[in-house]
C-alpha cells in the first residue's frame, strides 16, 4: 500500500480515517474480533509500542482521539536523549538523571532508560527516521540544561518530534497488522471476567477486545491554564486507569518550562526549546541584566524566572537568541518569524509554563500497571525515573525504551477469553477540564504551592485536579518541580518516597519503590 500523508490515515482496507473525509466509519455497538493488543494513543508511545508488537507478528489496534499533529509528541523539539558520543556513557547519563530528579528517582528505571536508549536509537534510525549530522557526517549531539554531556539526537533542527512522528505513522500505515482507528476516544476499560482488564470501550460504541491494553495516551500538562502542551494533554488516561483499579503516583510533580513564548499574539505559550541555552541564549530581566544561570535544571530556571516575575510584577523575562544559527532551529524561528517578531534580532519575551507531568499510571520496569492486562508507557505511565524532575530530553526515550519493553511484555498476556462487556459508565471517566478548573491548578498548584491553595483545590470540580492537590498537600516539604512556599526545606525522611494514590482511595501513601 503506498503510504499516505503522514497526518492522516488509511486502515488496512484502505479506507481513510482523517477529518478531511468527514466523520469516521460509523460502527455498530458490538464486541470487535479481537487483536492481540489494544494501543491507545498515537504519540511516540503508542506508535513505537504498535511496531514493535507487530513486528513480532501480534494483530495491533490503534486507537487515537485526536490526529497526529495534535499530539505533545509531535510538537517536541530538542530531542532524545541517549549517551552515544565516545566520552560519554549511561553511566554519566544516569548520574544527570538522578541529580536532576532530587533524591526522588528510581533507580531501577533510570538504569533501563539510560541502558537502553542508544539501542532505541538504533531502532530508530533502522525504521528509517533520520537524525541530524554535522558538517562531517557525524551524529550532532545537542546540549541541554542538567545534561554533562552532548547527548541529545535531533531531527530537522527542533522538528525532531514531528519528524520522528511522520516517520513512525508511515511505518504504521504500511504496516498490515496494525488497525488504526483516528477519531475515536476510549472512555471506558473493561474488565474481563476474571478481573484482568481485556478490552477498551470507545466513545462510538465501539468494544475492542485484547490480550492487554497499552495506555500511550500522554500527559496532563494541559490541564494547568499557561501550557506548552495540546489541549487534549488532560490526562484522560489516567483517570481511565483510576476507574479500572489502577494505582496513580506522583502527581505533585509538574514540571514547568522555563521558556515559553509570553504576550506575542498567536504564539502564547509557545516553547522555545531548552537546546537553544544550551547553544547559547541567554536570559535577562527587563533593565537587559542576566539573573540566572540558564544550564542548570529547569526547575531553577524556571522558579529564577517566576521570583524574579512575582517579585517585579514584570509580565515577562527575554530569551537573547540573537547569537543563535537559524538554520539550528528552524522551526523556533520560523514560527517567531511568522508572528512578527524575529529572533535573530530582538530578544523574546518568555514566562513559565506547564509542561510535563513526572506523576502517572504507577508501573513496573515493563509498563505493568498494578492491575493486571492494563500497561502505561510514555508520559501517561510513572515508572519513577524521573523522580521530581525530568531530565530534558528524557521522556521521548522513556517512549520508546519503555514502549518496546511494554509491548514485548503484553504479549506475554494470557489469551483473551470472551469479554463481559458492563454497561458504558454515565458519567463521563475522564472529563475534559473546565476553564475555571485550569485557572485553579495555574494558581494553587502552580510553580509555588502552599497549604492554604491546595486545600481550595481539593473542592474542585476535577476529578485529576483534586487527586494533584491532595498529592501536593501530602508532600510537606519542597523537591524538585514541587516547591511550598510554606515548606521550603526538603524533607530526608521522603527521599524515595514515592506519593501514590491507591485506587477507590483519596488518601496518598509515601512508599519506597525498588
Ligand atoms: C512543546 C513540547 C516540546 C517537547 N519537547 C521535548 C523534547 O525535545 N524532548 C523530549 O524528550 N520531550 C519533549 N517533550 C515532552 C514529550 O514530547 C512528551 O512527553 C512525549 O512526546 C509524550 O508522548 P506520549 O506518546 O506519551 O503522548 P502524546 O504524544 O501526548 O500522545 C498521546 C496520544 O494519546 C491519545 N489519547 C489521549 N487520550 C485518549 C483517549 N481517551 N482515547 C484515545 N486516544 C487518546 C492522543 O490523541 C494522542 O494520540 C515536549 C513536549 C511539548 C509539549
Amino acid at each position: 500500500m503506498s503510504c499516505a500523508s503522514p497526518e492522516s490515515w488509511r486502515n488496512q482496507r484502505g479506507r481513510r480515517l482523517d477529518e478531511e473525509e468527514g466523520t469516521p466509519v460509523t460502527v455498530p455497538p458490538v464486541q470487535e474480533p479481537r487483536s492481540d493488543l489494544v494501543v491507545v494513543g498515537a504519540g511516540a508511545a503508542g506508535l513505537f509500542a504498535a511496531l514493535t508488537a507487530a513486528r513480532r507478528g501480534a494483530h495491533v489496534t490503534l486507537v487515537s482521539a485526536r490526529p497526529l499533529a495534535e499530539t505533545a509528541s509531535y510538537w517536541a523539539q530538542g530531542g532524545l536523549a541517549a549517551a552515544l558520543a565516545v566520552d560519554d556513557s549511561p553511566a554519566r547519563h544516569l548520574d544527570d538523571t538522578i541529580e536532576a530528579g532530587r533524591g526522588l528517582v528510581r533507580r531501577s528505571a533510570a538504569e533501563v532508560l539510560c541502558d537502553e536508549a542508544p539501542a532505541r536509537f538504533a531502532d530508530l534510525e533502522a525504521l528509517g527516521v533520520r537524525f541530524d549530522a554535522d558538517r562531517h557526517g557525524n551524529l550532532a549531539l545537542g546540549l541541554e540544561g542538567g545534561h554533562g554531556r552532548r547527548r541529545v539526537v535531533h531531527a530537522g533542527g527542533s522538528a525532531t518530534g514531528r519528524r520522528i512522528l511522520r516517520q513512525l505513522s508511515a511505518d504504521v500505515v504500511e504496516e498490515e497488522r496494525i488497525e488504526v482507528l483516528e477519531g475515536r476516544r476510549v472512555r471506558a476499560l473493561p474488565a474481563r471476567d476474571d478481573g484482568r482488564v481485556g478490552a477498551v470501550a470507545c466513545d462510538d460504541g465501539r468494544v475492542v477486545a485484547a490480550r492487554a491494553v497499552i495506555l500511550a495516551s500522554g500527559g496532563a500538562a494541559a490541564l494547568w491554564s499557561r501550557t506548552t502542551n495540546p489541549p487534549g494533554s488532560y490526562g484522560s488516561g489516567l483517570m481511565l486507569a483510576r476507574a479500572a483499579g489502577a494505582d496513580l503516583a506522583d502527581l505533585e510533580f509538574v514540571q514547568f518550562h522555563p521558556t515559553a513564548v509570553a504576550g506575542i499574539p498567536g504564539r502564547e505559550g509557545f516553547l522555545v526549546s531548552e537546546a537553544v541555552r544550551g547553544e547559547g541564549a541567554t536570559l535577562h530581566d527587563a533593565a537587559g541584566e542576566r539573573f540566572v544561570d540558564e544550564l542548570q535544571p529547569r526547575d531553577a530556571v524556571a522558579r529564577a524566572i517566576h521570583r524574579l516575575l512575582a517579585g517585579t510584577g514584570a509580565p515577562a523575562v527575554y530569551l537573547d537568541m540573537t547569537g543563535i544559527d537559524p538554520a539550528r532551529f528552524p522551526n523556533v524561528f520560523g514560527a517567531l518569524r511568522e508572528a512578527g517578531h524575529d529572533p535573530a534580532t530582538a530578544r523574546v519575551p518568555v514566562s513559565p509554563a506547564s509542561h510535563y507531568v513526572m506523576g502517572g499510571i504507577a508501573t513496573d520496569l515493563h509498563g505493568r500497571s498494578t492491575v493486571a492486562g492494563l500497561y502505561a508507557v510514555g508520559e501517561c505511565a510513572c515508572t519513577g525515573l524521573h523522580g521530581a524532575n525530568r531530565l530534558a530530553s528524557n521522556s521521548l526515550s522513556e517512549c520508546f525504551v519503555f514502549g518496546h519493553r511494554a509491548a514485548l511484555a503484553a504479549l506475554d498476556e494470557p489469551a483473551s477469553p470472551a469479554v463481559a462487556v458492563p454497561e458504558p459508565p454515565r458519567t463521563e471517566l475522564a472529563p475534559p477540564p473546565s476553564r475555571a478548573t485550569r485557572a485553579a491548578l495555574w494558581r494553587d498548584a502552580g510553580l509555588e504551592r502552599s497549604a492554604e491553595g491546595l486545600r481550595r483545590l481539593l473542592d474542585d470540580a476535577h476529578p485529576l485536579a483534586r487527586l494533584v492537590a491532595a498529592s501536593a498537600l501530602a508532600r510537606e516539604e519542597s523537591r524538585g518541580a514541587h516547591a511550598r512556599s510554606d515548606r521550603p526545606a526538603r524533607d530526608p525522611d521522603l527521599d524515595h518516597r514515592h506519593s501514590v494514590v491507591e485506587a477507590g482511595k483519596p488518601s496518598v501513601a509515601h512508599v519506597k519503590w525498588t
